[in-house]
């Protein structure tokens, strides 16, 4: 079994685009800018963004944070978003899910300008991926696909089963891996016997947000397994949705929690923050 290690390759690809950053600065006068809107005191939106922010900082891009009480307005809210469309010093605007529920999430994600849209969540992107057009493509398959190339899996013609359907996780991942002309198949919470489907996987990619969902009689031998899911165990560790411990001695590879899709997650959106920058620099050729 070998450990798909997703912190290794987030720092080979951080150093890229550092360098990056500094010839974009230096030929362009260009810096690459994100905006991040988060809303309440979630702690683990708190913490994502907090590292989102961290890596803005190594990678030398301009980054600013809109933080907003949980009984924001949408109006607020889509002023904001309006405000950052317009800034020409914003290349990128995230906006941290989820939002409180008096909020329309679809509306807001909608008014984000496609040009900014990092995190691929717009449906113009959305729609760009599906046809397998260039575009924004969300950052957590992204960074799965990145580490596959990594390791040269190639997933062209294998039984690829995801498990979990959101938008943010499962379609775009089952997307990326149509694309990349893998047989896909979408399990979700009303699926019927999900070891069923899982069994037959070449490889099993699974963000749910539930803890041991897979086992390891849920899989075949020599099957790579992708581990999204993030979770909070009771003595407090975070976790994955996969049973590492027995599931890795089955597997040929596996990606850990953590250290294996968080990672990548958060280089990705660099990433796709510093392709947004490159596009709007040379549309401006500014110096
Ligand atoms: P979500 O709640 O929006 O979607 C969960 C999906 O899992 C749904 O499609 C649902 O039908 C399915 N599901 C739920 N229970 C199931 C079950 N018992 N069997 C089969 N399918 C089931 O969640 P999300 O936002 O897509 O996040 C999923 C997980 O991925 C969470 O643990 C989240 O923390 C994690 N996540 C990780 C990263 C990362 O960077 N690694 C990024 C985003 C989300």
């Amino acid at each position: 079994m070998q450990i798909l290690d997703g912190k290794a390759l987030s720092q080979k690809i951080e150093k890229r685009i550092i360098s990056e950053v500094i010839e974009l600065k230096a030929q362009m006068g260009y810096t690459p800018g994100l905006a991040v809107v988060l809303v309440g005191q979630d702690p683990a939106s708190q913490a994502y963004v907090s590292m989102k922010k961290k890596a803005c900082d190594r990678a030398g891009f301009y980054s600013v944070t809109h933080e907003m009480p949980s009984d924001i307005s949408q109006e607020a809210i889509e002023n904001t978003i309006i405000m950052m469309n317009k800034n020409p010093n914003i290349d990128g605007i995230l906006v941290q899910l989820p939002l409180p529920p008096q909020i329309d999430t679809t509306k807001i994600l909608e008014l984000v300008d496609p040009t900014k849209d990092v995190d691929g969540f717009h449906p113009y992107n959305v729609g760009r991926l599906v046809t397998n057009l260039d575009g924004f493509v969300p950052c957590t398959p992204l960074g799965v696909m990145e580490l596959l190339k990594e390791y040269e899996i190639d997933v062209k013609g294998k039984n690829c089963v995801v498990v979990g359907a959101s938008n943010i996780v499962g379609k775009p991942m089952a997307s990326l891996l149509l694309n990349a002309d893998a047989t896909v198949e979408i399990c979700h919470i009303m699926t019927d016997d999900l070891k069923r489907h899982t069994l037959n996987a070449d490889i099993v990619l699974v963000g749910v947000g539930v803890i041991n969902l897979i086992k390891e009689d849920m899989i075949k031998n020599g099957a790579i397994i992708i581990d999204i899911g993030i979770n909070r165990a009771p003595n407090g560790k975070l976790v994955g949705d996969v049973d590492f411990e027995n599931v890795s001695k089955k597997c040929s590879y596996i990606t850990p929690v953590p250290g294996g899709v968080g990672p990548m997650t958060i280089a990705m959106l660099l990433s796709n923050s510093l392709k947004a920058a490159t596009i709007n620099a040379r549309k401006r050729g500014s110096k």
